[in-house]
């Protein structure tokens, strides 16, 4: 099992590890603050740093409870003290993107009745799937409005752990599918965006939906009956943001 940080503090960028095991796939430490792919997120990127050596992680995945960083190069030996390091301007702009999209399901299941069919994100841009029967150009743009209003209204993101039992009796957990979560999974990590959105998720987060700037709807396609896409783009963040 490898201890993750980012569960608990999505802002962290960096900490002292120690190598408990290598793989032919990489390399696992006994914590860290990369993110292992899944839900949608990329796994991160970043390096790992130790005296003499160096190593570039091109992504992260988990594997039985442990969290597995694919490294280019030689692997630190293990026992080896490491620093490791995520590549904070693409995981920061995932944050922003997966929050993103938590609110643009908030909205389009608030404002529209239509639940969340599927979803997947890279750094900056997204796409998501609803339980619609139509969608248009200017459903896209009405969306694209409420999204943004909901960002700036400066919703607090905050991360629960939450016994199993408690989990699978609240109705906007069921809503999202909680069920599916696999039976050892307790606690369960819950994401709650103000009073707008409530899922479990595994992701990283911004602190505040104020923090994700600016989002583009510039898609609306038909992925098949009441399966209706629409991608999104972030905006760069200004100095001011
Ligand atoms: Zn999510």
């Amino acid at each position: 099992m490898t201890e993750e940080l980012a569960a608990r503090d999505a802002y962290l960028r960096e900490t002292t590890a120690t190598v408990v095991a290598v793989t032919a796939d990489g390399v696992v430490l006994d914590r860290t603050v990369f993110y292992a792919r899944g839900g949608g997120q990329p796994g991160d990127t970043g390096v790992l740093e130790w005296e003499g050596g160096a190593a570039t992680v091109t992504d992260t995945v988990k594997r039985d409870g442990a969290v597995v960083h694919h490294v280019v190069g030689e692997a630190p030996p293990v026992g080896t003290a490491v620093m490791a390091r995520i590549d904070w301007e693409r995981r920061h702009r995932l944050m922003r993107t997966h929050t993103a999209l938590h609110v643009l399901s908030a909205v389009v299941w608030g404002d529209f009745g239509a639940k969340v069919t599927g979803g997947n994100m890279e750094p900056g841009e997204a796409r998501m799937d609803f339980e619609l029967e139509g969608i248009s150009v200017e459903f896209g743009r009405e969306v694209e409005a409420r999204l943004n209003a909901a960002l700036v209204a400066g919703h607090q993101v905050a991360v629960h752990f939450m016994p199993r039992s408690a989990a699978l009796g609240d109705p906007d957990l069921i809503r999202t599918k909680v069920n599916l979560i696999p039976e050892s999974v307790d606690p369960i990590r819950v994401i709650e965006i103000g009073t707008i959105d409530k899922q479990a998720d595994g992701g990283t987060h911004v602190a505040n939906t104020r923090e994700v700037g600016p989002v583009r709807v510039v898609g609306t396609e038909s992925k098949g009956k009441e399966n209706k896409r629409m991608r999104i783009v972030q905006s760069e963040p200004t100095a001011d943001s």
